[in-house]
């Protein structure tokens, strides 16, 4: 198997040197700033074909956004709100081509309904009620759409572009706007399709775990296609939340057993399979980033953490760190999917939860490490380098996120709100 990791060359955290790295401000903001132009710059446009979130045109418009609305960054680029407000009306032509599309109405990252959760929060930032509303009224198509089947042969409950995806879109909407967008009983009936979902699938293949997920053939278990990020939404739904709506003890035990049956696969290194089929014929792929293993792990074990308060998953979580601290920072380039900055937020998600220096220390160099020579000249450019999920618009994101790690989440997957 080739590396596909570059050997990080910085030493690790020292308890002698507790906030010396801090100073970087300036950098960090001048790297903003180079940053953007690469976003704007015209040889690096790809063809953008479905204005989504992922690779898109609304992935781009979403980064603007929280450049615009962060008190750190709204200085480094004063047209970013119209540049956020070009991109998303660039994804909403495009979105207008899927809207009969029943599948489309509610897959976030991969289509319509994350183009017009980003088109609802900017029209609140340009201060425009009708197109807010008239974007709200596309996102909510997504509600009856994903209820329409219990599952497909492609599977649909899965982030990118099933059901749990459209949950994140519930939350960070419900999240951002002022007010209850989505209710906590319209979000709960689609955590019930998702328990259902997985009943069935685990009975009539007679699963080890009492919750199964098919996505596109293969039970994933990763964040972005499989169990771990399905998971992590319904952990994050009303039924775990302060105020909670009951839930049966059969369902958190199914839900709870489903994480613990993952939670038990760590492998030595710390990192997880990417598949239940990965399990059984004991294949090891050595993919240590967001979409597969453990980068994307650490949202659902830092959210049982928070929930079940069993010291289990912290520990794993700490394990998926030291693993990333090691062989995080990743040829494939500078994105949140499968780059460095999505393996980055994992010392940013750890921080959060415990306040540690040294997870800082590591967030900062891998911050560092996206302007190195060892990185920067020999990375692959992604097929869209300018995209969320693969390139540098991902990359801002982190480092706006580094300026304010109390309030630092990788983009839809914050497990802190309340
Ligand atoms: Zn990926």
């Amino acid at each position: 198997m080739t590396q596909r990791y570059i050997d990080n060359p910085y030493p690790d955290f020292t308890e002698g040197d507790q906030t010396s790295f801090l100073n970087g401000e300036e950098y960090i903001k001048r790297l903003i700033a180079t940053y953007v132009g690469s976003t704007l710059d015209p040889r690096l446009r790809r063809h953008d074909e479905r204005g989504n979130l992922y690779v898109g045109s609304a992935g781009i418009a979403y980064m603007f956004w929280k450049l615009a609305t962060s008190p750190r960054t709204r200085d480094i680029c004063p047209q970013a709100l119209t540049h956020a407000s070009d991109f998303i009306q660039a994804a909403k032509e495009k979105a207008e081509q899927f809207k009969k599309k029943p599948g489309e109405r509610f897959s976030f990252v991969n289509g319509n309904a994350g183009i017009y959760a980003v088109a609802a929060v900017i029209s609140q930032a340009c201060g425009d009620p009708q197109e807010l509303a008239q974007d709200l009224a596309n996102f909510k198509q997504g509600l009856s759409a994903s209820k329409a089947k219990l599952h497909t042969p492609s599977g649909c409950d899965e982030v990118l572009e099933g059901r749990a995806g459209y949950l994140a879109g519930c939350y960070w909407l419900n999240d951002v706007l002022a007010g209850k967008i989505i209710t906590d009983e319209e979000i709960v009936s689609i955590c019930h399709l998702i328990v259902a979902s997985g009943r069935e699938a685990s009975q009539s293949t007679r699963g080890p775990m009492p919750l199964m997920y098919t996505t596109h053939g293969t039970q994933y278990l990763g964040a972005s296609h499989g169990l771990a990020g399905i998971m992590h939404m319904l952990l994050d739904s009303p039924w775990f939340r302060k105020t909670a709506i009951p839930i049966s003890a059969t369902m958190v035990s199914d839900i709870k057993g489903s994480i613990d049956f993952i939670v038990g696969l760590q492998t030595e290194e710390g990192n997880y399979p990417c598949s239940l089929e990965d399990v059984r014929y004991g294949i090891n792929k050595g993919l240590h980033q967001w979409c597969h293993g453990a980068p994307g792990l650490v949202y659902m074990l830092a959210k049982a953490y928070l929930v079940f308060h069993e010291d289990k998953y912290l520990k794993a979580l700490r394990r998926c760190a030291d693993l990333v601290w090691k062989k995080g920072i990743l040829y494939k380039g500078p994105g949140l999917c499968h780059g460095v900055s999505g393996n980055g937020y994992v010392f940013l998600l750890l921080y959060r939860l415990t306040k540690e220096p040294k997870q800082l220390y590591r967030a900062h160099k891998f911050m560092l490490m996206l302007s190195n020579p060892m990185f920067y000249n020999v990375h692959k450019s992604p097929d869209h380098p300018q995209s969320l999920f693969e390139g540098w618009a991902g990359a801002i994101c982190f480092l706006i996120d580094l300026l304010e790690p109390d309030r630092a989440a990788f983009p839809f997957m914050d497990v802190f709100h309340d």
